[in-house]
């Protein structure tokens, strides 16, 4: 028998820590059932990442190619054309993903940039796909002008634990992160907010990152739970490897600690073999990105998504343009004749 899990917002770190200590199975064992309490343990919602601004960021995030502080190779592009982005949009949507993601190398919103970000928000929301953004820092206005818009979600990572995050980020501080979550909140955005393992940081900084999502007045309604991409050329480049089975335990705490959440496994998914991803949605991950790059690193081709999915027995989370029953047809149809071309669309190649 199997009790009734709440959604709570005071989670203390020795509880946290208390979690990650469970013998493996038992954690995974109770982060399945309370995925059950609340979500569709087979369904995973599909979103699709299109960088409208690659490149040349003054941030010195060291784990990011996009920063103009490390030597990553990378062709920077502007802000592609608000006509570029909506088709690429209707592409996206053609394919089965329910939500669409832009982001942008961007310290913060630039007053000159708003209009253009503006369209493509309206644009994709016309659509009839849910959208956000990833933009770098927000001031309170700016955030209620996006939410005006129609922008659904808002992304912006705290990466790490504050205590850990002076290592990896100079440029700006875990209180401006914290600031501009708040900005979203108020604006009536919803979050997309989490982090990356492996960057060197201790259990200890994974257990206080993951409190200080779980500890939100409202939890960040997306948690992506990223790996390092280990790029040559930035500073983190020869990052020890994390170990798989720590990344797991991280999502499985993750998924009891925020249990109405969408977690999403991000970034690094194309260095995991089907077996741990697998292990991924068992230990509550319900979210993936499809395609073949995110935003700059390598995401596993669309055809490996469609054969993983059909071995698990996996399905996309119903999207708005067909019934629940065709959606999983719908989407592994178009897989299916698509095979040649990628969820994901290489900024790099379409418009500017
Ligand atoms: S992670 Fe974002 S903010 Fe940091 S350097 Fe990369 S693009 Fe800039």
């Amino acid at each position: 028998m199997t009790t009734e899990v709440s959604v709570r917002h005071n989670w203390q770190h020795a509880e946290i820590s208390a979690l990650f200590d469970l013998p493996f199975t038992e954690l995974m064992y109770r982060a399945q059932t309370v995925h059950r309490q609340f979500f569709d343990p087979n369904a995973v919602q599909i979103s699709t990442l299109l960088s409208i601004k690659t490149g040349a960021c003054p941030e010195d995030c060291k784990y990011c190619p996009q920063s103009i502080h490390h030597n990553a190779e990378l062709e920077t592009e502007k802000l592609m054309q608000v006509q570029a982005v909506l088709e690429e949009a209707q592409a996206a949507k053609t394919q089965g993903a329910s939500r669409f993601c832009m982001g942008a190398a961007w310290k913060h919103l630039r007053a000159k940039d708003m209009p253009y970000v503006l369209e493509m928000i309206q644009g994709v929301k016309a659509l009839g796909l849910e959208t956000c953004m990833t933009l770098g820092m927000l001031k309170a206005e700016q955030a209620q002008t996006l939410s005006a818009a129609g922008l659904d979600y808002y992304n912006h990572n705290l990466d790490t634990s504050e205590a850990f995050y002076g290592n990896i980020i100079t440029t700006r501080s875990y209180q401006d992160r914290l600031d501009t979550l708040g900005h979203v909140r108020a604006a009536g955005m919803k979050v997309c907010c989490g982090g990356i393992l492996g960057l060197g940081e201790s259990r200890t900084d994974r257990v206080s990152l993951l409190q200080t999502l779980a500890c939100f007045p409202e939890h960040p309604e997306s948690v992506p739970v990223n790996r390092l991409v280990r790029v040559a050329g930035t500073p983190l480049a020869d990052a020890p490897e994390l170990d798989a089975f720590e990344f797991i335990r991280t999502l499985a705490v993750a998924r009891i600690l925020m249990p109405a959440s969408h977690v999403r496994l991000s970034a690094g998914r194309t260095e995991m073999n089907e077996q741990m991803q697998a292990l991924c949605f068992m230990a509550g991950a319900n979210s993936i990105f499809y395609g073949d790059r995110l935003l700059t690193t390598e995401n596993p081709q669309a055809e490996a998504d469609k054969a993983l999915f059909a071995k698990l027995g996996l399905y996309p989370e119903a999207v708005e343009m067909v019934s629940d029953d065709d959606c999983e047809t719908a989407l592994m149809q178009r897989i299916a004749t698509e095979q040649d071309k990628a969820f994901f669309y290489n900024a790099a190649e379409s418009g500017q």
